[in-house]
């Protein structure tokens, strides 16, 4: 369906892979465990995350991950830029479904710009689990993304502007 149509273009996610954490307050212990759970398989990857979550696995792991900012000082919107730009291939993203979040619209934005984008994200462990034992962990996979300089160029010739 994609190779006839120039919609959508090939990306390709390399064997090794960009792999961003996340996890909200009261699930960082849950992804610590999980990380030390799959060191042997994180640490053939690159790793990032936000501040708070990559600092508290580097320290209790010794996996090397990169922290952006704090989730609700931006942490995520960098993580969803990233996105956007093609440098970050997976998600594990332990967001807490029982307990407010201030930076709810941030979130929303992230899971919303990784399905844009058709990057594979996991919410919950069993997820994770799935992801993380897949046979693509260790190999590339090619996959579709929206052709976005075709979807500029039409929007700007066909959304309608007065001329003054
Ligand atoms: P943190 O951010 O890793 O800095 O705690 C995570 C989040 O709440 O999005």
């Amino acid at each position: 369906m994609y190779e006839t149509n120039d919609n959508y273009i090939p990306r390709v996610i390399e064997k090794q892979k960009n792999i961003a954490l996340i996890a909200h307050d009261f699930k960082k212990a849950e992804l610590v465990d999980w990380c030390r759970e799959n060191k042997a398989i994180l640490e053939r990857h690159f790793l990032v995350g936000t501040g708070t979550t990559a600092r508290i696995i580097s320290e209790k792991t010794g996996l090397p991950v990169r922290g952006f900012n704090s989730g609700p000082l931006g942490g995520d919107q960098q993580i969803g830029a990233r996105i956007v730009e093609g440098r970050i291939d997976m998600v594990i993203f332990f967001s807490d479904p029982l307990s407010a979040q201030p930076h709810d619209p941030d979130v929303k934005a992230l899971l919303r710009i990784a399905q844009v984008y058709d990057i594979p994200i996991a919410n919950n462990r069993s997820t994770a689990d799935f992801l993380i034992t897949s046979e693509y962990m260790n190999a590339e996979y090619t996959h579709y993304v929206v052709n976005f300089k075709k979807s500029i160029s039409e929007r700007a010739e066909t959304l309608p502007v007065d001329e003054q």
